[in-house]
């Protein structure tokens, strides 16, 4: 059978009706499965019989799934993930690991400080089994923190190349500074 990928609309229509109407009636009115509204109701972390804010489901304008207005609005993914492991620590956002920001199921979740946050979505690092590695800037190898220097304090943050890269980025720098040195030199002498 040919896949057929869900649209911003059906999803939006998913996310209204789908704890007010059975999923045999939102299937006939999108042409789909029960089953396959389930298992994508499911995947956006709306569960039939789920504990959740009042109101229904709507799309936030940055694209998250969030339930409750005002101050009562919670996004999917935060409710999700603390219905499997409690309340999420002060300064920790969850992360949606395979980029979809509409993918609420439970896998597909890492809670991570801010800081973590924000090194995730630079799109030069990523974190795996507890891990973190980061892409070189030269070699666009992705490689662990210590084989990488740091800045002098007090930023102390990663530098962008790799100890490698650095080292031959240095040869070159030199033998750049020399050529140029022969070349003033040559330029001296036919004066
Ligand atoms: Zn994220
Ligand atoms: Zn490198």
């Amino acid at each position: 059978m040919k896949r057929r990928f869900w649209t911003k609309d059906e999803i939006s229509y998913i996310c209204e009706f789908y704890l007010e109407q059975t999923a045999g009636q939102i299937a006939q009115k999108l042409g789909r499965t029960t089953a396959a509204v389930h298992v994508r109701a499911s995947s956006l972390g709306i569960q039939k019989r789920a504990k959740r804010p009042a109101g229904t489901g709507s799309i936030t304008s940055q694209g998250y799934l969030s339930f409750g207005k005002g101050h009562m609005q919670r996004l999917a993914q935060r409710i999700v993930w603390e219905q499997e492991n409690g309340p999420i620590p002060a300064q920790h956002e969850v992360h949606h690991i395979d980029g979809d920001k509409l993918n609420n199921d439970l896998s597909n979740l890492q809670c991570l400080s801010l800081s973590e946050h924000r090194r995730i979505h630079s799109g030069n690092w990523k974190k795996e089994k507890g891990q973190w590695s980061r892409r070189c800037t030269g070699c666009k190898q992705w490689k662990s923190e210590s084989e990488f220097h740091r800045q002098r304090e007090p930023s102390n943050s990663i530098r962008p190349y790799c100890k490698l890269c650095s080292t031959i980025r240095r040869g070159i720098y030199r033998d750049r500074m020399r050529q140029n040195e022969r070349l003033s030199k040559a330029k001296l002498c036919r004066v």
